[in-house]
């Protein structure tokens, strides 16, 4: 999608602070992180959301959150939230499908 952050990321257009890829996924640093830890992790094929992603190819959602939980673990985490906004409304500024991998300070909750 020529018109899409991330695809631009992954394509290498944009730069990106890498922390692992694997041959679906890529995770890089969040340019405004908002906890110590803070990494998205992306398919590489685009999809606008996590539910689009689902209803596509569920196996490539499974991949997500275990890439996100390796991130957690290569990072030195001992806690970690997910988040995936889904809409305008909700806070998803990208549509492309990204997980947010939030850590390394206590986490709120409920979150605002
Ligand atoms: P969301 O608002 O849930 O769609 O999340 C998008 C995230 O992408 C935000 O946390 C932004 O800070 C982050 N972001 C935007 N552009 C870049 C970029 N070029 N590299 C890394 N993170 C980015």
């Amino acid at each position: 999608m020529p018109d899409c952050l991330f695809c631009r990321v992954l394509a290498g257009e944009l730069p990106s602070e890498k922390v692992s890829a694997t041959e679906r996924t890529y995770a890089f640093r969040d340019i405004a992180p908002a906890a110590p830890t803070h990494v998205l992790v992306v398919p590489t094929e685009h999809h606008p959301d996590l539910a689009s992603v689902a209803a596509a190819d569920a196996s490539l959602v499974a991949e997500l959150i275990a890439h996100a939980a390796a991130v957690a673990e290569k990072e030195g985490l001992d806690g970690y939230r997910l988040v995936t906004n889904t809409g305008e409304s909700a806070g998803q500024s990208v549509p492309h499908a990204h997980l947010h991998v939030l850590g390394g300070r206590p986490l709120q909750w409920p979150p605002g």
